[in-house]
Parts: C-alpha cells; structure tokens; sequence
C-alpha cells in the first residue's frame, strides 16, 4: 500500500519545502505531490519535465443569457457580492458562484457555467514523478486544487509502481491544508520559535488530533529564541507529539536554492546531517505503523 507523509506548517515560509524537497533527495521510490498550490515553489528547486497538463475548473460563476433577460433587476438586487453591474454584466472575479441569481432570475436566463481557474501537471523530476498545479491568480478553490494535486499523484504512484508519497502541504490549517492531510499516514509540522509560531503550532496539532493523524515537530531555527523552543516543547509534551528535530538557522537553504539544488545536493554540513536524521526518524515511524496495520490486518484474519 502507497505510504503518505504531508509536511506543513502553521504558516509560510518556516522552511516547509527546504525539508520536503531534502526529504524527496533521500527517500527512494517516492512521488513528490507539491500541494502548496497557492504559492507552489517545489518545481524551482525541481525542475520537472512536463508528462501531462489539465486544466482545473474551481467554482462555478454566473453567466446571463443577454437574450433571454427583461433586466428586471432581481439578480442584481439579490447579489450580495455586487458581481452584477447595472449592465447585468456579470463580474467573474467578484461571483462567489453561490446561485441565489440563477434562483431569483424568473426569465431563465442565468445559468452557472464552469470557469477555468488553474492548471494541474503530472511530470518527472530526477527524485521521480511529480504532481503539481498553478492557481489562478485571485482564485479560490485551493482545497479543491490540491485534491486534485492528491489523486494525479496516486495515480503516478501505481503508475510507475511506487510505495511512497511526499506531500509539500500549504500552511495554515484552513479547508487546504484538511484537503492535504485527510488521509495520510504521517504529518511532520515545522515550526519556529515565535509567539506566533507557538499560536499556530497549537492549531495544526489540534487538527492532527482531530482527525487522528500522528503527528511529529521539528523547530526550524531553534536556537534564534531557545526559551520559546523550551516552550514548543512543552507544548508538544502537553499534546503528546515528537519533538524529532532541532534544525539551527543556517544560511544552507537559501544558497542552495539559490543553486537550484536541495540542501542535500548543495552541501554536508551541520544542518543537512540534522535533517538526515529527522528523515531517518520518519521513515522508521512510517515502516513501525506499516507493521503495526500488518500485525493488526494478520490477528483480524486470525
Ligand atoms: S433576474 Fe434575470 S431577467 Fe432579471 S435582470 Fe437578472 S438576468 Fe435579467
Ligand atoms: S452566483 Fe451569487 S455571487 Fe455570482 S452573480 Fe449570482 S448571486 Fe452574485
């Protein structure tokens, strides 16, 4: 059965990709799902050769057939997102696609039509297959694009046989980050040492344990405030979650992305050897619950 580990983070830029795309150089047999699609970076670093592109419908919009309207003003008087202009002109940018106009309209003459709002990839990199996706820009439907982003990257994994997939996962822990994490196997949070770091922290703890994910923290650039990362670690204690990586700040990440490479590929530092070792932590956790449901499926049958 394929593996899934989703990597995220209170909120951007604590060193999410740096860690998943150093993951990608050590792991074998992987497929790489970037699913940071609002602000998808991987393929920087990657450099992936395009297999497959389909575009992505989000929402759908009000459309209003010009012919058919007596410009009675019902819909524009029922829109309460003013996307209809005093032209019944519909604003696509502005239409949250809820259909109260297509309700209201007594002539028939609105319908909701699909609206390109991104794109999808399948494509190949020198770790393996890659699945990933452009947003368009100002639209919404990311939890929806990423889970495009999840099946296109099952279906790399059975394709090219397969037993692991990475998942770069958005920040936060709105309706994307669910869409990245329902599922899976295994999150790793990274976090830093600030207030707010704790604060969002707390959050995606709170959603791993609801949906019974097991989870487990590294600090990115523990040693910049060390009595707020005594703090995360109580916290982690407090929720029972690993604290399975201290990460020092570095300037590795940025010259090696400057590079184009991962950190593995740039460098053998202090850094790297540390995220080694946080991988090796993972992976021993992914192989222990893998004979955990073995165990449990062998005794069920028993
Ligand atoms: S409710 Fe229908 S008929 Fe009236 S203005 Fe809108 S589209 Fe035209
Ligand atoms: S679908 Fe909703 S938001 Fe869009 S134009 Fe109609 S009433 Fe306004």
């Amino acid at each position: 059965m394929v593996k899934q580990i989703t990597i995220v983070s209170g909120k951007g830029g604590t060193g999410k990709t740096t860690i998943s795309s150093a993951f990608v150089s050590l792991a074998n047999d992987l497929v790489i799902a970037d699913c940071d699609v609002d602000a998808a970076d991987m393929h920087l670093l990657l450099d992936p050769t395009l297999l497959k592109t389909d575009d992505f419908y989000g929402l759908k919009v009000a459309n209003i057939n010009t012919e058919l309207c007596t410009a009675c003003g019902d819909c524009l008087d029922a829109c309460r997102f003013n996307a209809i202009d005093g032209s019944f002109d519909v604003d696509i940018f502005s239409c949250e696609g809820c259909s109260v106009c297509e309700y209201v309209c007594q002539q028939n003459a609105i319908s909701m039509i699909e609206k390109k709002a991104g794109e999808s990839f399948s494509s190949m990199t020198r770790f393996g297959p890659m699945a990933h996706a452009k947003l368009g820009i100002g639209e919404e439907a990311s939890g929806k694009l990423v889970s495009t982003v999840r099946n296109n990257a099952r279906d790399l994994a059975a394709e090219f046989n397969k037993d692991l997939i990475i998942i770069d996962g958005p920040p936060g822990t709105g309706c994307s980050v669910i869409a990245a994490i329902t599922g899976v196997d295994m999150l790793l949070v990274i976090t830093e040492p600030t207030a707010s770091g704790i604060h969002d922290l707390e959050r995606v703890l709170e959603l791993s344990s609801h949906f019974r994910i097991p989870a487990a923290v590294c600090i990115n650039k523990y040693d910049l405030n060390e009595s707020n990362t005594l703090s995360i670690r109580e916290l982690c204690t407090e929720m029972g979650v690993d604290v399975i990586g201290l990460l020092p700040y570095s300037r590795t990440p940025v010259d090696a992305m400057l590079n184009e490479k991962t950190v593995l590929e740039f460098t053998d530092d202090d850094f790297t050897s540390v995220v080694r070792s946080i991988w090796d932590n993972l992976h021993d956790r992914l192989v222990s619950s893998a004979e955990t449901v073995d165990i449990t499926l062998k005794s069920s049958l028993m």
